[in-house]
């Protein structure tokens, strides 16, 4: 390797530590972190967060991003990336690994009715249903939602999962397209979110969702906060249509104090940490992406600007 790499890592939280990850996969490389400080040599490689709008359209001499989240709508916004310049997804069996706890925990705790228990101060025994009479979708079938639909199988609920074009999960149905999220949502007891952001999927938990399913179940959503339109959700908490819901996006992050979401007896926030980034793993992972760029290697996913994931 003659070449020297340079890396841009464009990112507003610990952007030091991940530029030490980098070093010792790169000795010889130069690893910057302000971008304030690029002087027009070429910068071929950025590692990208959620830098400042602009930020990555001015590095000179970009050829591959490699974002540092699975989701990557902000990075195909307009002004952003240059068209050309391909984005690679953050996919990390480690992060792959936290969302299936996080869903796991949620569905589970609303299955065996844990947060009511929590509430009682009475023996009070509530009807204990067999995962096996729950049936449970999940919308999105990629790394994430794969994962995740094939543990809720192997635990025993009737598991569906919904894609766009219908991708196959071990012991769950598959369902594609819009017509196949009618179906997979018709008599759902949860429906679990771990879609991208696209024009396709926004809003796509709202009333008609909601009242597909059967009553007193359970929503989670894990994908962004504009999958949700929130006054449907609340609506549909407050007739007891839905039963519950867990939420880890939200439209505007962090989610301000006002916002009705976090005081809703039906509602658990957590604050978008259903699977942080693992700095270590996905060091080692992006590294190994720009490895193969250098060697003309192909790279696995690439997000596609057309289909906006
Ligand atoms: P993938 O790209 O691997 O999978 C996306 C899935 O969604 C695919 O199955 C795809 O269908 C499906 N899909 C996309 N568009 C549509 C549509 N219009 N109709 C039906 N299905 C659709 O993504 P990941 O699993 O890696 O991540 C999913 C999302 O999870 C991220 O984009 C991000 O928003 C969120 N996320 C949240 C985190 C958190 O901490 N809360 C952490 C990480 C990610 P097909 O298989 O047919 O292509």
């Amino acid at each position: 390797m003659t070449e020297q790499i340079r890396i841009l890592i464009a990112s507003k939280g610990k952007p030091e530590a991940l530029a030490q990850g980098f070093r010792q996969e790169f000795p010889q490389a130069e690893i910057l972190t302000d971008p304030a400080a690029l002087d027009g040599t070429p910068v071929p490689y950025v590692v990208a967060g959620k830098p400042d709008p602009g930020t990555i359209a001015a590095v000179p001499g970009l050829e591959l991003v490699l974002s540092l989240n699975a989701g990557i709508e902000h990075l195909l916004a307009p002004g952003e990336v240059p068209e050309g310049v391909p984005i690679v997804r953050l996919v990390d069996p480690a992060m792959t690994e936290g969302m299936s706890d996080w869903c796991l925990a949620v569905v589970l705790s609303w299955h065996r009715n844990l947060p009511l228990y929590r509430a009682d101060t009475e023996w009070t025994r509530r009807t204990e249903v067999l995962s096996r009479d729950r049936v449970v979708t999940v919308l999105g079938a990629g790394a994430l939602g794969s994962r995740v639909a094939r543990l809720l199988a192997a635990i025993g609920f009737d598991t569906r999962v919904w894609s766009r074009t219908g991708r196959a999960v071990e012991g769950a149905r598959a369902f594609a397209g819009p017509e196949g999220l009618v179906e997979a949502t018709t008599g759902a007891d949860a429906v679990v979110n771990l879609l991208p952001l696209t024009d396709a999927t926004r809003d796509v938990l709202d009333a008609a969702l909601f009242a597909r399913m059967n009553r007193g179940g359970l929503v989670a959503s894990a994908g962004r906060g504009q999958h949700l339109v929130d006054a449907d959700l609340i609506a549909a908490l407050d007739s007891g249509q839905i039963g519950a819901a867990a939420l880890d996006v939200f439209r505007t992050e962090p989610l301000p104090p006002e916002d009705p979401l976090w005081t809703h007896p039906g509602i658990l926030v957590t604050p978008h940490v259903a699977a942080p980034t693992q700095p270590g793993s996905a060091v080692r992972i992006m590294a190994e992406n720009i490895r193969r760029h250098m060697n003309g290697d192909p790279i696995t996913e690439i997000a596609d600007p057309a289909r906006g994931y």
